[in-house]
């Protein structure tokens, strides 16, 4: 038992979350921490009550109730389907900032911080080896790090670091070659985007990062940003204004891939014509689904592929399963984010499909688990890869 109470939900404990909670139970059977254990406990509802008896009696935050906190990948279904509207996304990140508060935030959750604050990068890696992932598309980019250019490319750590993750970085350089596209990467000037501390609740650290990005940016006169990851991409689009204002980042605009392509097509600067005869099942990373609310693009995107299938799983869109990868969940919970993962592709399964595909390389990390914890047959593939392959390139 922690010595430190909730002491800013306390504050505004009248108009507090937990308070408006109907305890109707609609968000129990959407949470993938809920399914997962069976709990009530751990269910957004369970949590709610808890939290409300903790901050009603002003008692000391418990360590295994710090620790069911972060057993959820933040995936926004509880928010979606809750009766009294309360929006828990945020919610459930300012408990995660009390939580930090009174030290108990997971080990893994300071070591994030730790690295980022040393290394500016999530892995404690050299800032030096942030472009080995451009090695195989190395003659389109290396006279393009940290040029003025209109547009940029924002890769992320985890496409930055993680080798089996780098083609998804590869795949949209390819694009951007063949459309004859100018553009810039910020090399050893790209840090990590700030997500862990959005999602552990913590903005204030994430400040420097947001100002750092944005006046790099600037300094490279670029006006719009192309992005694989949902997670880099919500950090710039949402969580960077709601940080340091609207004004921050008036006059660029920040692209995830689905929509840079639909974009593409609309202009007619860029056909499908090979045929690409694949059954695919799409889903929505929650970071661009739920989160923000970007859903038709790669769907649009896909559909302009000759031959290609499309099948929706029976919970897509703003009803999405979630991954089991987000919300750090990956790092706190592996064992419980493998196991969310493997009941997706299960879904997966059912529509036919023989391959799943999302844009998001958390989620395709999360998949590749899931799919080697679970022996299916089924293939993922990132939208990037769908779209060079597609495109003959
Ligand atoms: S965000 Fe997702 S995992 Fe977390 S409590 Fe809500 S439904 Fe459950
Ligand atoms: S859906 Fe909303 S009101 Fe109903 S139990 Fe869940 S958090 Fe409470």
């Amino acid at each position: 038992m922690g010595t430190k109470t909730f002491e800013r939900l306390r504050e505004s404990a009248l108009d507090v979350e937990p308070l408006v909670c109907a305890r109707c139970g609609f968000c129990t059977f959407v949470c993938p921490a809920y399914n997962d254990t069976l709990w009530d406990s751990q269910s957004p509802r369970g949590k709610l009550y808890q939290l409300r008896e903790l901050i009603l009696k002003n008692q000391p935050i418990p360590e295994d109730f710090a620790e069911r906190i972060f057993k959820c990948t933040l995936c926004g279904a509880c928010q979606e389907i809750c009766q009294t509207k309360i929006p828990l996304l945020t919610f459930w990140q300012k408990v995660r900032q009390e939580i930090n508060d009174a030290g108990l935030w997971p080990k893994v959750v300071h070591l994030l911080d730790e690295s980022i604050q040393s290394s500016k990068n999530i892995m404690d890696l050299d800032q030096e080896d942030r472009m080995l992932w451009t090695d195989m598309v190395d003659d389109i980019v290396e006279d393009r790090i940290d040029k003025p250019a209109k547009v940029a490319y924002f890769a992320g750590c985890n496409i930055s670091f993680k080798g089996t993750l780098a083609p998804i970085g590869e795949n949209t350089i390819k694009v951007f070659d063949h459309l004859g596209i100018d553009f810039t990467i910020l090399g050893e000037e790209e840090y990590c985007c700030g997500n862990p501390y959005f999602v552990g609740g913590e903005w204030d650290k994430a400040k420097e990062l947001a100002i750092h990005h944005l006046n790099k940016l600037k300094d490279l006169g670029v006006k719009t940003v192309v992005f694989n990851c949902p997670g880099c991409h919500r950090a710039f689009n949402e969580e960077y204004p709601h940080m340091l204002g609207k004004e921050s980042v008036a006059g660029i605009e920040f692209l995830p891939f689905s929509q840079f392509i639909a974009w593409m097509l609309r202009e007619g600067k860029l056909k499908f014509t090979k045929e690409y005869n694949e059954v695919i099942a799409w889903h929505d990373p929650c970071e661009l689904g739920r989160h923000q609310n970007i859903y038709d693009e790669a769907r649009e995107v896909l559909n302009a592929i000759p031959g290609l299938v499309l099948r929706e799983m029976k919970h897509s869109r703003n009803k999405a399963d979630c991954c089991g990868g987000g919300g750090l969940l990956k790092g706190t919970n592996p064992l419980m984010s493998v196991r969310i993962s493997g009941r997706r592709i299960e879904a997966t399964e059912k529509t036919g499909a023989t391959i799943l595909a999302s844009e998001c390389p958390s989620c395709m990390m999360s998949f590749m688990d899931g799919i080697e914890n679970t022996g299916k047959k089924i293939k993922f593939k990132d939208l990037s890869q769908i779209v060079v392959e597609a495109l003959g390139l």
